[in-house]
């Protein structure tokens, strides 16, 4: 079950569109006036509604990213592992938001051999051709399935018409050679 951190309602979730002209490195944030139609900013500029959605449909309104802290299983124990240091700072890029869930559901994966272990050329190979997910993979095995299919009808037609080339071939043996 994700852990979604709580939306504060007296938050807009957006810099001060204002101080962004004084100042863009401010990242001054928005707060409802309560029970007022209209936000204010830490540096005293106060903006009505109507006025925010006009600077966001000019584009003029920087809204601040809420990130959502990953949920981690309540049963799921701390376990030390061997990783080399540029492999650590690679999925720490890799996946800033998200790193002990994937790690663990790898784990998961790997534990409960629920998983296809494709890894290094192989991987390589299979993205060159335009494969990078379980989707694509099992797309294009759908894909053969149908061509395999699309086969043996093709066959099964051209079973059918085995005896009429048969009696051809037949009249043709029986044709009476030219003087
Ligand atoms: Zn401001």
């Amino acid at each position: 079950m994700p852990i979604v951190p709580q939306i504060n309602l007296s938050m807009l979730y957006a810099y001060c569109p204002l101080c962004d002209v004084e100042d863009p490195k401010r990242n001054s944030e928005l707060a409802r006036i309560t029970k007022q139609e209209k936000v204010r900013c830490a540096f005293g500029h106060e903006i009505s509604d109507s006025a925010i959605a006009r600077y966001q449909a000019e584009g003029k309104l920087r809204l601040i990213k809420t990130v959502v802290p990953e949920s981690i299983h309540p049963a799921a124990i701390k376990w030390s592992v061997w990783v080399l240091p540029e492999h650590k700072s690679k999925l720490e890029e890799r996946f800033p938001h998200n790193l002990y869930t994937t790690v663990a559901t790898a784990l998961e994966n790997l534990a409960e051999d629920s998983c296809l272990f494709i890894v290094g050329p192989k991987a390589a190979q299979l993205r060159a051709k335009g494969i990078k997910s379980a989707d694509s993979l099992i797309a294009l095995v759908e894909d053969y399935g149908r061509l395999e299919s699309a086969v043996d009808d093709l066959q099964k037609e051209l079973d059918k018409m085995k005896p009429l080339q048969a009696l051809l071939g037949g009249l043709l043996k029986n044709q009476p050679s030219a003087p």
